[in-house]
């Protein structure tokens, strides 16, 4: 078993921004051990006030679409000019072993060398809930060590972009130009929360295409609603191959951040982001505690039985289903 220390000394270490005590402590964080559960508690809480001065910036976009090259490229860029940069990555099917640092290490290998830039591949093992309560105590540990730039990037399927909106403060859409085809492949739903898109790949033969699709998704933009934040989404082109585009976007975040924090929305949006947190947690952990119990899971098959012949009101079957949790519920809840 690692060796691990009391929550003070992670955190002590964690403030002078020690990397190595970084990596133990993301390391406590997404442990299954009840006992590491509540060091790391106890570490978040000390924390706590030393988190939130970075900015947060998602990036999503289909397999393919360039984002580790994107990241490889605009990460440099970013820990180039002086700025602490951390990489996180959500990623529900990352079947990474505790505490191996392959994938994306070799994903993102020069960005990874960089004195300025710590890349932390995905949680694994979790439910994308669980990979999401991690991958956000991670982020805020990184904060604590002094990181002033979180990327946080998903792998572009299923519901992990959702999850990556709900924790970060600016949302970044890369797509690729298509053959004319360019609207086809947009799902409405991410890109009404995007605060820009960018047209990936804009080099050498595809670089008038780019444009073109950028011109389409600009207007298709506008049959979107305003957002609350006043901030109209940007669709920009970048080569993560030539380096051309990046500063155009890292200034385009900086405007967002600068716009958002003077008309208060930046800091709304976080105690929201906090808010929603703390619902879903209970919610998911109420869950958990409910359906864990062995003798719960039979009781639940027999009512099932009974309500789907029509035996059993539901409610009834509701009430004993309650009654027997509250009997029998054990202490605490394990992730
Ligand atoms: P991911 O799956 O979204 O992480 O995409 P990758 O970063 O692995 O890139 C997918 C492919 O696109 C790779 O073959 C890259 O070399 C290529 N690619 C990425 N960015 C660019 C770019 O700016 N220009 C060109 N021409 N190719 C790129």
């Amino acid at each position: 078993m690692k060796r691990r220390f009391r929550p003070e000394e992670y955190a002590q270490k964690l403030l002078e921004g020690d990397i190595v005590m970084l990596s133990q402590a993301i390391t406590l964080v997404e442990s299954r051990l009840e006992s590491d559960r509540l060091i790391a508690e106890k570490l978040m809480e000390i924390i706590l006030p030393h988190v939130g001065k970075s900015i947060r910036v998602g990036i999503t976009g289909v397999p393919g679409v360039g984002k580790s090259t994107f990241i490889e490229s605009f990460g440099s860029l970013i820990a180039n000019q002086g700025h602490k940069l951390a990489v996180l990555t959500i990623d529900p099917s990352s079947q990474r072993s505790g505490g191996s640092i392959l994938g994306d290490k070799t994903r993102m290998e020069s960005l990874s060398n960089h004195p300025n830039a710590y890349v932390r591949p995905s949680a694994s093992g979790h439910s994308l809930g669980g990979v999401q309560e991690k991958t956000r105590e991670t982020m805020l540990l990184c904060e604590a060590a002094g990181f002033d730039v979180i990327l946080i990037e998903t792998v572009g399927v299923g519901q992990s972009e959702v999850a990556v909106e709900g924790m970060v403060d600016f949302f970044l859409l890369l797509m690729l130009s298509g053959a004319g085809d360019e609207l086809q492949g947009i799902k409405r739903g991410i890109m009404e929360i995007a605060d820009s898109l960018v047209i990936t790949k804009s080099d050498g033969d595809n670089i008038d295409r780019s444009k073109l699709a950028a011109r389409q998704y600009q207007n298709a933009l506008h049959l979107f609603p305003p957002s609350d934040s006043g901030w109209i989404p940007k669709v920009m082109t970048c080569s993560a191959v030539e380096n051309s585009g990046l500063d155009h976007i890292w200034n385009t975040i900086k405007e967002y951040e600068s716009l958002c924090k003077s008309n208060g929305y930046f800091g709304e949006k976080r105690a929201s982001q906090n808010l929603k947190w703390l619902k879903e947690n209970i919610q998911s952990k109420l869950n958990q505690m409910f359906y864990q119990d062995e003798g719960m899971a039979f009781l639940m098959k027999n009512i099932e039985r009974q309500v789907s012949n029509d035996v059993l009101p539901v409610n009834v079957g509701v009430r004993q289903l309650m009654e027997y949790f509250l009997n029998n519920r054990k202490e605490g809840v394990k992730d």
